[in-house]
């Protein structure tokens, strides 16, 4: 009996010198797609961690949530267009049977670009009298249930493409004055499209929202799952339903000018978590490698 005790005691030791040897060769363990993360990029981190029952994370106050894929631990988020550039810790733990194993990041985020804007839209849009302000605080309420309740698993099927065969601009992040008065910036990406265009979904989901709303006129939210959101807005038309699943393609309606608009286009968002990214990032990130 002793001798079984003993054979076991060396056993455990020899694990726990694997898990402490796991620890020091962390930075092969965790990568991030883009390797320079700039604020507002979307960020793909993989943990090689087989052994791991479970992987869990957190960056910038917001949970990474890791779904698994053959041998490795995948979670999509990101970083807002508002974080402050300087190093961060992205804490990252994996479970094991040997207990939790420490995988934290320092990651750098970099200054992004973007640029300073004007434009000028009916008053009501920059000052809404009671009744608007009404209307935009049940779109704020609804707006909010519809982001607090994502799909507990990843529901997008390889990489993100264009919603709409128009040109993009490069207008996320952009400062903007309303009427030389409001200040905001822009948190979508605009593509110069003439009313009645078609608009298709960029990746499969869930419609979580399909309906006129006071700023973002006909709006179509797409629930992608783990807190991940594209928004579509402005449109002349929705053809999709509220609960409706879509792939990647299905149209979801033509593009026009309704809402805070200075003339017909599509305005797309990428929200992850209450974070906005650029979604010119998210068309470039290859997630077909995600399998
Ligand atoms: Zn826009």
């Amino acid at each position: 009996m002793a001798g079984s005790r003993f054979l076991w005691c060396i056993l455990l030791g020899c694990l726990a010198v694997s898990s402490y040897a796991q620890q020091d060769s962390r930075r092969t363990l965790v990568s991030f797609t883009p390797a320079i993360v700039e604020a507002g990029s979307p960020v793909l981190v993989f943990v090689t961690a087989p052994e791991a029952t479970a992987v869990e994370g957190e960056w910038l106050g917001r949970k990474l949530e890791f779904f698994k894929r053959k041998q490795k631990w995948i979670a999509l988020g990101g970083v807002d267009v508002e974080a402050k550039p300087g190093a961060s810790t992205a804490h990252i733990t994996a479970q094991t049977a040997m207990g939790p194993v420490d995988l934290s990041q320092t990651i750098e985020v970099h200054p992004a670009h973007y640029r300073t804007g004007t434009l000028t839209v009916p008053p009501k849009f920059v000052e809404p009298g009671p009744e608007e302000r009404k209307e935009i605080a049940a779109d704020s309420d609804l707006k909010a249930k519809v982001f607090a309740s994502s799909e507990s698993e990843p529901l997008w099927q390889g990489s993100f493409r264009a919603p709409v065969h128009a040109p993009p601009t490069d207008s996320f992040g952009t400062r903007r004055m309303f009427n030389g008065k409001l200040a905001s910036i822009h948190k979508g990406m605009d593509f110069r499209a003439p009313a009645g265009t078609v608009v298709r979904a960029s990746n499969s989901g869930v419609v979580v929202l399909a309906r006129p709303l006071y700023f973002e006129g006909n709006c179509v939210i797409i629930d992608h799952g783990l807190g991940l959101y594209t928004l579509s807005m402005h449109f002349s038309h929705i053809d999709v339903r509220e609960g409706q699943h879509v792939a990647a393609g299905d149209r979801l309606g033509l593009s026009g000018a309704t809402g805070r608009v200075t003339g017909p286009h599509l305005h797309w968002a990428v929200r992850w978590k209450g974070a906005y990214l650029d979604p010119a990032k998210l068309l470039r990130l290859n997630l077909n490698v995600v399998q």
